[in-house]
């Protein structure tokens, strides 16, 4: 796909926001650039995140070396940008999975606010020519654990261990949503993202959880989160069948 923006000159010049030692590209992490801006058009929101991208103040100070939020591409308003080189690891977008992953930060200035469908189309044209040039399976996966155990596949940052101790939320239902909606392999595919679902929630109910150190807060977030995965998962076996219902007519 064409490259509309580069800014990884701007980027280089400010070290902090990238690292060497990348383990893998077996994977994407989806992120939404969030300004909070509610009257930023997709264009407007794009274009700010390639300033701070570029930014010198894009700086946090940490006594194992400053970092910065960064991402490897931005998608907004119809373009794409590349921030940080696939071989080269944004510092950071989801700290420890950002060495097994590429990271695309989505243009959306509030959570409700939906995607603008030519992002989403890029989205996806991107993720299919990343998954053949460097060979991993896409699929949505519902937990990346602090591991790294689940690549390859996509997550969103509110699914990963580092997104969900911040309290990270994006890029959320509208994402997910308008991403995986669409095309006629639906019966295939939907069937084998069910399957991943429900691994990602016996992941969840698995692993992570420290019996001697009970986490009240965190766990609630968890049955929080695994109600609101059974909830995709009834949407989608409810679409299947009403297209199985629909194809037997
Ligand atoms: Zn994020």
């Amino acid at each position: 796909m064409n490259i509309d923006d580069d800014i990884w000159p701007n980027v280089e010049a400010n070290p902090w926001k990238y690292r060497t030692g990348r383990v893998g590209i077996r994977g994407i992490i989806w992120h939404a650039t969030r300004s909070g801006q509610a009257q930023f058009s997709p264009e407007t929101e794009y274009g700010a995140t390639l300033n701070w991208f570029k930014s010198p103040n894009n700086r946090i100070e940490h006594p194992q070396g400053a970092y910065s939020g960064m991402s490897n591409y931005v998608i907004g308003g119809g373009r794409i940008c590349q921030a940080v080189p696939d071989d080269l690891v944004p510092a950071f977008s989801a700290g420890v999975h950002d060495y097994h992953a590429l990271s695309v930060e989505m243009a959306q200035p509030l959570s409700d606010i939906p995607y603008d469908p030519r992002d989403i189309a890029l989205a996806r044209q991107f993720a299919q020519e990343k998954s053949t040039e460097y060979g991993f399976s896409l699929g949505r996966l519902t937990y990346v654990d602090g591991l790294n155990s689940q690549w390859p596949g996509e997550v969103g940052h509110e699914d990963t261990k580092q997104g969900r101790r911040s309290g990270k939320s994006d890029p959320g239902q509208l994402f997910w949503g308008a991403y995986l909606s669409g095309g006629d392999d639906m019966s295939a595919e939907g069937e084998k993202e069910i399957i991943r679902i429900l691994n990602g929630i016996w992941n969840v109910q698995a692993g992570d959880v420290d019996p001697n150190t009970p986490d009240w807060e965190n766990a609630f977030e968890q049955r929080r989160a695994l109600l609101a995965k059974l909830e995709v998962v009834i949407n989608r076996l409810e679409t299947i069948e009403a297209k199985l219902h629909a194809h037997s007519h």
